[in-house]
């Protein structure tokens, strides 16, 4: 598998403080910051701080260290925010878009964990 990295994407730029960010949790391999654009009253985007363009790539190539720091650090933003079923929250939606089908903006890996309203369908009928 060949995965193309772009170092000038403005998720690599906001690692590197280039781009200020609403930082929400920082852990030794993740970052988690406000969607600048928030499509419910929660929006956070979870990073790894590693160079993985999507999903795929962070799950096929991750050290065994980075996929756990990056899942615990979503639990822990789920469980801060207090929409963790777990703590007694409403329920959130974790989403990852890779690729032109998935409408992939930012060619960084990214969940987003959107809370606070009820979220709707999964997908857009089209
Ligand atoms: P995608 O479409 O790649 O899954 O999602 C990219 C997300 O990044 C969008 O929700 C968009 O609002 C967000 N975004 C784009 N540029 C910036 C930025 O400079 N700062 C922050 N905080 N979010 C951004």
């Amino acid at each position: 598998m060949t995965y193309t990295y772009d170092p000038q994407n403005i998720f690599a730029r906001i690692l590197r403080g280039e781009i200020p960010n609403k930082t929400v949790l920082e852990t030794a391999h993740s970052l988690a910051f406000y969607d600048i654009s928030p499509q419910a009253p929660v929006h956070i985007l979870l990073i790894p701080k590693g160079a993985y363009v999507n999903f795929d790539h962070f799950a096929a190539e991750a050290s065994a260290e980075e996929l756990v720091d990056f899942h615990r650090a979503a639990a822990q933003i789920c469980a801060s925010a207090g929409v963790a079923p777990g703590v007694g929250g409403a329920g959130y939606r974790t989403l990852s878009n890779a690729g032109s089908h998935g409408m992939q903006e930012v060619p960084h890996y990214h969940l987003h964990i959107l809370a606070g309203r009820v979220l709707g369908p999964l997908v857009l009928k089209v």
